[in-house]
């Protein structure tokens, strides 16, 4: 039973604010102490549930906000960007030549798509991209990576964020997703947050849940998105559309929003960078 913990950094215990995300800013060391915490919660409530191996990814921004000095010695660690599936590197490792894949992911301090209610630090990968459908689907960065996972045959069954996070997940993969509401936003940088021990016992007692359910052969399925994928992004500005608009197949619906048709998800989501990137500032 391998696990894959993808951790992100704005869905964190006690995480209100960009300065506490972004490296350098004043309190950005505070920030991954506090990031280390959740996700060592979870590999000990991974264990707990049974798995056999567990390997981290670090999902934050260039991937070296988890420091491997701070992790649970269990774990294993990738880290670093750009790496090929960036907040879910690994995933793959079901087509490496060793043959094994992961049975579970696990998502740790997630937040809530851009746009959303009462929802601390809510994004979709970049501050410019207003809205994100897969088939029509409205989703956010919960939605992206389940759905590259479910393309594994890998289920999202545990993820910790605010409320906001949390309900965003069951509402999309279904009432069997193990959630840890660690906090409660109050605005998008305004949140009424628990204590961490509470906080960090919840992560480890939804883990270990999902992970002892998912050897059962019980729990969330795999989120498997139809084929082709249609992929649309709507940005903030006309000029970052433009910038998008470059990457070849795209087609322009508005001055905001494009539209691209992957093969399959993992091409999707490889799009959905490329077209982030290009748009830029
Ligand atoms: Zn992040």
């Amino acid at each position: 039973m391998r696990v894959l913990i993808s951790c992100d950094m704005e869905g964190i215990s006690g995480i209100v604010d960009w300065e506490q995300v972004t490296p350098g800013k004043s309190e950005w060391q505070r920030g991954r102490k506090l990031m280390a915490g959740d996700v060592n919660a979870a590999i000990n409530g991974a264990f707990l549930g049974g798995a056999s191996a567990v390997t981290v990814s670090d999902a934050h921004w260039n991937a070296r906000s988890l420091e491997l000095e701070a992790l649970d010695a269990r774990a294993v660690l990738h880290s670093g960007s750009p790496s090929p599936f960036s907040m879910l590197q690994g995933i793959d490792d079901a087509e490496s030549d060793a043959g094994v894949g992961y049975d579970a992911l696990v998502c740790i301090g997630y937040h809530a798509m851009a746009g959303a209610k009462k929802a601390v630090l809510c994004h979709t990968w970049s501050e410019n991209v207003l809205n994100v459908w897969l088939n029509d689907m409205p989703v956010g960065e919960i939605g992206l990576n389940a759905a590259v996972a479910g393309h594994y045959g890998t289920p999202l069954i545990a993820l910790s964020g605010d409320r906001a996070a949390c309900r965003e997940a069951q509402d999309l993969l279904g009432p069997d997703v193990e959630v840890a509401v660690v906090k409660q936003g109050t605005g998008r940088f305004a949140a009424e947050c628990l204590p961490l021990p509470i906080a960090r016992e919840k992560i480890c007692e939804a883990v270990a849940t999902a992970v002892a359910r998912r050897k059962r052969g019980e729990g969330t399925p795999p989120f498997r998105v139809a084929t082709p994928v249609r992929l649309a992004v709507e940005f903030k500005f006309p000029h970052q559309a433009d910038r998008a608009f470059l990457m070849p197949g795209v087609d322009r619906v508005s001055g905001v929003k494009l539209e691209y048709v992957a093969p399959d998800m993992v091409m999707a989501m490889r799009a959905f960078r490329a077209l982030t990137l290009l748009a830029g500032e």
